[in-house]
């Protein structure tokens, strides 16, 4: 039996239910849904979203349903086109000018809300006239349910913080990996799938709807939408001067109690104050940034009853699609085409400035008065561990918000990168995220600038199932002979962010710190000491600056000096026979532009889009 949730009595006033109950009075009644039924005690299974969906896609011809891949148990992923007009194909929905707007939902298996908001957004929108100005004005995508396997890997025992429904799916996939860390090294096969079905449609906006843990207060929605520098510019500055500032102030206008996500785990932790997101690129909010476009990560609370988190998701999509609807919201498209055009000029960037890869909550502190619940801090009579109990009783608790982003790590952007043929899976990631790349003809010699990465340490545990890595890159110029095959990926498209972001080796998402190659970082052959013994004595007497530098290791690192072996591998390294390929990054950085030109010249076709 499920244990019931340590919640506070503090719901929003019912009066904000009002659009779900709407919905449920004018729903034909085998259209609505088992969370319907059950007065949203309870959730369906993914069977369900797909029952319904093909229901309403049967009688209703702007409705589409669309496979767009398998999920790692081999089951089928719905997405649903929506519009006035079907839409087959992504061009046809660029065509019509209008935004293209994405909705996904149970990206987590278990945070089921916005999965429930969906359907009843779904049933409203085709079958009622109420919403007919989004079919007018928008192109919809609605992927249901991401993380299918998740979803139906279903046990009332799944997240023990959350306050229904009764039995919930799992966070992670069938592979046990966090679909929301997954979007640049894309291992599972939903994001494969999503990667392309993403970079085909390109979205303007996606909502990414979650239910978030932690301390509890009184919001019963909380947001986030990049409106700092890990967004494009023009981008950033639409959803920081229109979209948030509107959002907030029509959720707010229902009732709805709504403030920016915070990651707060307990009320005591809001001394530190409030803070921007920075999440990497993993997490589909920062994704969706690096690719010119918006995600609203969009969490309601699960300390709320289920019927609150399904209301909340319903309104804060009612709202997006209103707002899109409207001109402010197709400015939208203009700043996408601006961040997009200037993509496409980066070529010879080394004079556009480095690119932004990574940021701490910055700037100037405002006050923000946070709507907390009163507490008291009491300890467990078992283990003596000290927490917070919550009463219903709403406050006000001032606090410090950061205002900005401050960047921290930002990197020269090349004119170019190269892939050699043989890294074939960073060939098949880059595919997937629709990044362009040139395969070169013929063999091709010249200066490059590469790296090689050294004090390389591993992570002791695995984190997504990779062990991640760090290293110390030295940056060198060095003659280089391309094999033919090789992929030459040029940083002047839309999704040049994108490509560096996974190939410049320093930047924190790279996919050799996910550990894509790690055989460079092993020694492949060997020399016996019997071998080698006799080469040393002729290297110390030829070599005065080897010796040299022999005794100055002994003398500075005394581990060094009482080991043998270490000593022997020294003059190895130091000899002819040592692989000049370990320790080598594989992926060479183009710096200057004649060098492009006439690799491009010997490129035989674009190919990975
Ligand atoms: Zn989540």
């Amino acid at each position: 039996m499920k244990m019931p949730v340590a919640v506070s009595a503090w719901e929003p006033s019912p009066s904000v239910a009002r659009s779900i109950d709407i919905s449920r009075a004018v729903a034909p009644r085998e259209l609505l849904t088992r969370a319907e039924r059950s007065d949203f005690r309870e959730t369906g299974d993914y069977e369900e979203v797909v029952r319904l969906a093909r229901k309403i896609a049967s009688t209703v011809r702007g409705v589409r349903c669309v496979e767009i891949g398998k999920t790692a148990r081999g089951r089928s992923m719905l997405m649903l086109v929506v519009s006035r007009n079907p839409v087959v194909t992504p061009e046809e929905a660029r065509e019509t000018g209008r935004p293209i707007l994405w909705i996904q939902s149970a990206v987590h298996g278990g945070e089921v809300a916005g999965k429930d908001a969906t359907i009843l957004l779904l049933r409203d929108m085709a079958l009622t006239d109420r919403h007919s100005r989004w079919l007018d004005r928008l192109i919809i995508l609605l992927l249901p349910v991401f993380n299918i396997d998740g979803h139906d890997h279903s046990s009332p025992f799944n997240r023990a913080n959350q306050n229904g429904p009764a039995s919930m799916g799992f966070r992670a996939n069938a592979q046990r990996l966090n679909l929301n860390r997954d979007y640049m090294k894309a291992d599972s096969p939903e994001m494969r799938c999503w990667l392309r079905a993403y970079t085909a449609w390109l979205p303007h906006l996606v909502i990414d709807n979650h239910t978030t843990n932690g301390m509890d207060y009184q919001y019963d929605i909380t947001f986030s939408v990049h409106r700092n520098q890990p967004a494009a510019e023009p981008v950033a500055r639409w959803a920081r001067k229109w979209l948030q500032p509107a959002l907030a102030r029509r959720l707010a206008g229902d009732g709805h109690i709504t403030g920016p996500h915070v990651e707060l785990e307990d009320a005591g932790e809001l001394e530190r104050g409030i803070q921007p997101e920075v999440s990497p690129p993993g997490y589909c909010l920062s994704y969706t940034a690096i690719q010119n476009r918006v995600a609203i990560l969009a969490e309601s609370h699960s300390l709320k009853c289920y019927r609150t988190q399904v209301c909340a998701h319903y309104d804060l999509m009612r709202h997006v699609l209103d707002l899109l609807s409207s001109p402010g919201g197709a400015a939208l498209r203009t700043a996408v085409h601006l961040a997009d055009r200037k993509a496409w000029k980066a070529s010879g960037s080394e004079s556009r400035g480095p690119v932004f890869v990574e940021g701490v909550p910055g700037g100037r502190l405002v006050p923000y008065q946070f709507k907390g619940l009163s507490s008291t801090r009491t300890r467990c009579k078992i283990t003596g561990v000290f927490y917070t109990e919550y009463s219903d009783e709403p406050i006000d608790i001032p606090v410090k918000s950061a205002s900005r982003v401050r960047t921290t790590l930002a990197i020269p952007a090349p004119v170019a990168y190269v892939v050699p043929p043989e890294c074939t899976p960073i060939i098949d990631v880059l595919a997937c995220h629709g990044i362009q790349m040139w395969r070169l003809g013929r063999e091709f010699s010249g200066e490059f600038e590469s790296w090689r990465l050294v004090e390389e340490h591993w992570d002791p545990l695995p984190f997504e199932g990779r062990l991640r890595m760090t290293f110390r890159a030295i940056r060198s110029r060095e003659e280089r002979t391309l094999s033919a095959g090789s992929r030459l990926v040029p940083m002047a498209q839309r999704a040049g962010r994108v490509a560096l972001n996974l190939l410049a080796p320093d930047a924190p998402g790279s996919l050799v710190r996910w550990g894509f190659l790690n055989a460079i970082f092993e020694q492949k052959e060997y020399i016996s000491d019997h071998v080698l013994a006799p080469m040393v004595a002729r290297m110390w007497r030829a070599d005065s600056r080897l010796r040299a530098e022999f005794r100055k290791r002994l003398r500075s690192e005394p581990s060094f000096a009482a080991d043998p072996t270490r000593q022997m591998q020294f003059f190895y390294e130091h000899s002819p026979y040592f692989e000049s390929g370990k320790n080598l990054y594989p992926i060479l950085r183009v710096g200057d532009a004649r060098t492009f030109t006439r690799l491009r010249g010997l490129s035989l076709r674009p190919v990975g889009i």
